[in-house]
């Protein structure tokens, strides 16, 4: 006999990590850094290990304070998590349960509708609009009394698009104030757009309003699990209650604060992957591909029936990239190598084009 497990579970897709690259391979799958670690980073955490045999400091006092002073808000307001993923499922059964429905667009972050399904609400998808961007118009009419909760991924994973500052902030408006606006900025860092920065300033402007940030992304701590939320205080309180207690290690504690030191020398690096990433949205386009302009550390690839195609070249040619089979295929950004490598693998594929031809 099997145990039974919990009724609606069949319903929860599991997560899917990005693969992992054989030795030598380029792995372009997971929206990584692709430098290691700052050394100043390393021997913060280094010297932690020493205490690891006491439990961490689970309201993160110091990481909070330090964010509280930055973003100008107070420290209640400021929560953290084991990834911003982890601040994700906080705020989710902090305000939905069974019955209640959750937005995002689709496609969208994919542990959005697993996230929303295991805390026993109902996923409300909407469709991106053509230009693979939120439909903000389509996500108010989709709007009902029981929504508790809106997503906007901006920059939007995995298509790199940007909701501007103007839009974002009608939208915001025209919300209901019973919904919680979440504004997921995980990317935040690489939009070289005029709207860097919007949703910190709608959290400050409107009462319904939750932002979402990230360490693993710009800041390189993936491995690490650190992310946090600037939220409204009734919210911030449900998800303290919520949040699995001593989720959030004294290492990655740390990791976040020696980071903030080092901003700096980071935003070199933000710089560069930026660069990459536009050379490589080029590059696709060059070799034919549908390549969409991205704001964030990876290029999305709209190839339809195409996509196994795409996939195959690029294996040859050792890149492991996200696919999103008869969809698209995401590329992140990666090292300068990285990327020669797509670009190897797109011209074997375009001499053996025009030698067909
Ligand atoms: C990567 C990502 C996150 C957060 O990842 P963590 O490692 O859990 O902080 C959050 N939202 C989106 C859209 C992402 O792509």
């Amino acid at each position: 006999m099997t145990l039974p497990t919990r009724a609606g579970l069949d319903a929860v897709p599991a997560y899917r990590q990005g693969r992992s690259a054989p030795a030598g391979a380029s792995k372009v799958s997971s929206n990584e850094s692709p430098h290691p670690p700052l050394p100043s980073v390393v021997e913060a955490v280094q010297q932690r290990l020493a205490t690891i045999h006491r439990y961490p400091d689970m309201s993160a006092a110091a990481l909070r304070e330090r964010l509280a002073e930055r973003y100008g808000v107070e420290p209640a307001a400021v929560t953290v998590g084991a990834g911003s993923v982890e601040i994700a499922s906080q705020l989710i059964h902090a305000v939905a349960g069974e019955g209640d429905e959750v937005m995002f667009a689709w496609r969208s972050f994919e542990a959005y509708p697993s996230l929303v399904r295991i805390a026993g609400a109902t996923p409300v998808a909407v469709p991106l609009n053509a230009e693979h961007a939120h439909d903000l118009d389509a996500m108010l009419a989709a709007i009902t009394p029981r929504t508790r909760l809106i997503f906007v991924c901006n920059p939007n994973n995995p298509t790199g698009t940007v909701v501007g500052a103007a839009e974002l902030e009608a939208f915001v408006a025209a919300v209901p104030r019973d919904v919680l606006v979440v504004i997921d900025e995980a990317y935040v860092h690489f939009d070289r757009t005029g709207s860097h920065g919007a949703g910190v300033e709608l959290f400050h402007r409107y009462p319904h309003v939750a932002v979402l940030h990230t360490f693993s992304k710009a800041y390189g701590l993936a491995g690490l699990r650190i992310g946090y939320a600037l939220s409204p205080l009734a919210v911030a309180d449900s998800q303290r209650k919520v949040a699995v207690p001593f989720g959030v290690t004294d290492l990655a504690q740390v990791g976040a604060l020696a980071s903030l030191d080092a901003e700096d020398e980071l935003a070199v690096r933000i710089d560069e992957v930026v660069a990459h990433r536009d050379r490589l949205c080029a590059l696709l386009v060059d070799a034919g591909w549908p390549a969409v302009t991205s704001q964030a550390n990876f290029v999305w690839v709209p190839a339809g029936d195409r996509t196994d195609e795409l996939e195959s070249l690029l294996n040859e040619g050792g890149v492991i990239t996200r696919v999103f089979a008869g969809e698209g295929i995401r590329i992140s950004s990666g090292s300068m190598e990285d990327i020669d490598r797509v670009q190897s693998a797109l011209q074997a594929e375009t001499a053996l084009q025009e030698a067909r031809a």
